[in-house]
């Protein structure tokens, strides 16, 4: 019923598509025009406007052949991360990779290639089957932005699928809450060779806030992490400014707290430590300049966490079962679209697709996953059409 071939022919074109997150335009285009060519409607919300992106979620609707069927949504992301431009994707020996200059885009690509291949299996074997909603989503790679901001009112279903995790051999249905964190660290500017003493050193404050906190895993179910530091503007300058960003995750929100306290009170114990007085001939005694910080957390999704009793969870393990495959259920350390899905209420769960190394330019497919996996939701579309009918 799935044709290999095409879904890895399919999935080679999408790749060759350019579609870096806020630029997914022209691969929303192709989409659409397929869509649209299976029979669906196709239309797309004002995400991309919120987010300042050049295009919205592609929304596809395809109609039920079969009344009493409950709807089902299936999405995929648009957006890839980068080196994401010009990607020359290639098989060998199974396995689907790039040329080992940019990342492959598997991560999306194939799991818009395993939708697209069932929609068509479903056309093509007149396969009895509800309404099947599609969101396309924009900037999952930026922080779920596309999903944040989905109108979910033009949607009905109450369960869906999305595929944007590594394995079809493990079932996502937890994934953490994240919280971003951004630090502006405001020292005093001094010459270095004249009068370093007259300074505070934005760079020293901020290295030993950051040497004082517990990173990387913190626990089983908690992640910490501070990814960017810029600051400084000459050897010879006491640097007045320090910009970090990092970021923590957990999948229970005192923890998440905790962790996120944790690295603000670094800061602001370590800064509180800075101050320096300079003596001049107009004010009598000195004028005192303290350390400052600006700081500003964010949530930047809610964790979700889907029983392996619920819809969509037992139309994944049910079709599994029925093609003699095995499937483990997963807790990630990553989030993705269906934590904004669950929290809208469509329950949601997260199947692979047999993708690996994600984000690197070592990036692979592979391929008898990748099939596995559109084998899987194929089979889910019918349990949905016979359970509902
Ligand atoms: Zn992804």
């Amino acid at each position: 019923m799935i044709d290999k071939n095409r879904m890895t022919e399919h999935a080679m074109e999408l790749i060759r598509i350019d579609s870096l997150s806020r630029m997914e335009r022209e691969v929303a285009l192709r989409l659409e025009k397929e869509m649209k060519g299976l029979g669906a409607e196709c239309f797309y919300d004002d995400a991309g406007e919120k987010v300042g992106g050049d295009v919205g979620n592609l929304i596809v609707k395809l109609e039920g052949n079969k009344s009493g069927a409950p709807p089902l949504l299936l999405s995929a992301h648009m957006d890839t991360v980068g080196p994401g431009e010009g990607i020359k994707p290639r098989v060998e020996n199974g396995v689907m990779k790039s040329d080992g200059t940019t990342i492959l885009g598997s991560d999306d690509k194939s799991g818009i290639a395993v939708i697209v291949e069932v929609i068509r299996a479903l056309k093509e074997k007149n396969i009895p089957h509800g309404d099947i909603e599609i969101a396309f989503t924009i900037c999952e790679e930026i922080g779920l932005l596309g999903a944040k901001h989905i109108d979910i009112n033009k949607f009905r279903s109450k369960h869906g699928i999305v595929l944007d995790s590594s394995t079809p051999a493990r079932l996502v249905l937890k994934c953490p809450s994240a919280a971003k964190m951004e630090f502006l660290v405001h020292g005093l500017e001094a010459h270095a060779g004249l009068c370093p003493e007259n300074g505070i050193s934005a760079i020293e404050i901020a290295s030993r806030a950051i040497s004082q906190m517990r990173l990387g895993r913190i626990d089983d179910i908690t992640t910490a992490n501070i990814g960017i530091i810029e600051g400084g503007r000459a050897t010879n300058i006491v640097p007045n400014l320090v910009h970090v960003v990092g970021e923590a995750r957990s999948h229970n929100e005192e923890k998440l707290d905790s962790q996120i306290g944790h690295m603000r009170g670094c800061f602001h114990d370590t800064v509180s430590k800075y101050e320096v007085t300079l003596h001049d001939d107009l004010s009598a005694g000195g004028v005192t300049y303290t350390a400052r910080l600006d700081e500003k957390i964010e949530r930047t999704y809610d964790r979700m966490d889907v029983p392996l009793t619920s819809v969509p969870a037992k139309l994944v393990t049910g079709a599994v079962n029925n093609l003699g495959y095995s499937i483990a259920p997963h807790t990630s350390g990553g989030g993705c679209d269906a934590n904004f899905f669950n929290k809208m209420g469509v329950e949601c769960v997260n199947l692979g697709t047999g993708m690996y190394e994600l984000h690197t330019v070592n990036e692979y497919l592979v391929l008898e996953e990748f099939y596995r996996a559109a084998e899987i939701v194929l089979e889910a579309v019918k349990l949905n059409t016979v359970n509902g009918g």
